[in-house]
């Protein structure tokens, strides 16, 4: 794939430098079929050094993963080799069965079968908290 021109796909750009594998890994990139390039330490005028995703394919992102790991990534839809979207993102509210809870107290640990779920509960300092045992992340 020629990486500068994808036709119909999505590139997440702005990416803090270093955690596109993370991203690549948690939204399961590699699942897919088509091609997927990563670009890392970009020189960037606003960032320094920054981190580019490019897919070859307009599939459905998992806003809340990419938001929890890095909430400043801009997500940009191309079709037909034009920029035709660009989608802000921030960190969800709630992450449920993103993140599992460590407490092993918890019920989500001594029960079967229970989503785990975390309550945004400060967003200046990006901390949640487990809605059953309150326990943060
Ligand atoms: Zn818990």
């Amino acid at each position: 794939m020629n990486i500068d021109s994808i036709q119909n796909g999505i590139v997440l750009d702005h990416i803090k430098a270093g955690k596109s594998l993370q991203i690549y890994q948690d939204l399961h990139l590699d699942k897919l079929n088509c091609s997927v390039a990563i670009i890392k330490n970009v020189k960037s005028q606003k960032m320094g050094r920054k981190d580019i995703v490019k897919i070859d394919q307009d599939i459905n992102i998992n806003l809340d993963v990419l938001g929890y790991i890095d909430p400043d990534v801009s997500v940009n839809i191309i079709k037909d080799g034009k920029l035709v979207e660009k989608k802000k993102i921030e960190l969800p509210e709630k992450l449920v069965g993103i993140k599992k809870c460590t407490n092993p107290r918890c019920i989500t640990s001594t029960e079967q079968g229970i989503t785990h779920i975390f309550k945004l509960t400060d967003r200046e300092n990006r901390i949640y908290r487990c809605i059953y045992c309150d326990a943060s992340k």
